[in-house]
């Protein structure tokens, strides 16, 4: 089964100048393959008790990071047209309403959700998660930091929506043992990667991987997106790279 992963969902007037970014008509022509394909989107609690497939051949998962205004305002709206839901990860300090993490021109400064259409979308069926609660690189924070990072997320995640369940993306991606340790002990469900984990998704429930979007939509693109041969090709990349010692770069760095 394939996770998909997007981050912004702009409005067709808005020229897209990031791979972070995919239009609205595109992201609509890639709800409708989805649709068109038989797809459907399971809940996560499902998909956390390993029987994602009911009676329907093909789930899939749709997820955003960071949590900007227009995955409501632009996104939200194609996902209900066409039923499906999606896992949407919030960073989770609300004092902020901007991206304060990342450079502008890239997605700094970008408008973030606020609590009421975060509980607007909760009860059309959108899922939240915590994408932590000031967006650093986790295996980068000691013991303590990390321990603060994860409770505060969780906890802010958890007052502003009502869900039987918890889950976390990394930001950018970054995961090692030690976090997947602390991201268990404090309580999450399960925990989402980028280009790391491996191919069958409930192997690790805390190192899932994903496949990265963007803004194109044609025929053959969507057909290697959805079907698995991305999810495949990224694997056998990051299988390759973990042979030859040569991923978890973060974390070299953090002890050096
Ligand atoms: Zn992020």
């Amino acid at each position: 089964m394939v996770v998909l992963m997007y981050h912004r969902v702009c409005p067709d007037s808005e020229e897209v100048t990031s791979r972070y970014v995919v239009s609205k008509s595109n992201f609509r022509k890639q709800m409708e393959f989805l649709s068109r394909n038989g797809y459907y989107t399971p809940t996560l609690d499902k998909l956390l008790h390993g029987t994602p497939k009911e009676n329907r051949s093909r789930p899939i998962v749709i997820t955003f990071d960071d949590g900007y205004l227009d995955n409501y305002e632009n996104a939200f709206p194609v996902l209900q047209e066409f039923g499906f839901s999606a896992l949407i990860f919030l960073v989770t300090d609300f004092s902020r309403s901007a991206n304060w993490w990342d450079r502008p021109g890239r997605l700094g400064n970008v408008d973030l959700l606020r609590p009421h259409h975060i509980q607007s979308m909760s009860k059309a069926g959108i899922q939240f998660g915590a994408h932590s609660f000031s967006h650093p690189r986790l295996p980068e924070l000691d013991d303590n930091e990390l321990g603060e990072e994860l409770r505060k997320s969780k906890l802010s995640l958890e007052s502003t929506v009502e869900q039987s369940f918890s889950p976390i993306a990394y930001p950018y991606g970054c995961v090692d043992n030690r976090v997947k340790d602390a991201v268990r002990r404090a309580g999450f469900h399960c925990g989402f990667a980028v280009y790391s984990g491996p191919l069958s998704y409930s192997s690790d429930l805390f190192e899932i991987r994903r496949v990265f979007m963007t803004n194109r939509a044609s025929f053959l693109y969507l057909l290697y997106k959805a079907y698995g041969a991305d999810h495949l090709v990224q694997w056998a990349l990051w299988s390759v790279k973990k042979l030859f010692g040569l991923q978890d770069r973060s974390r070299r760095k953090r002890q050096m």
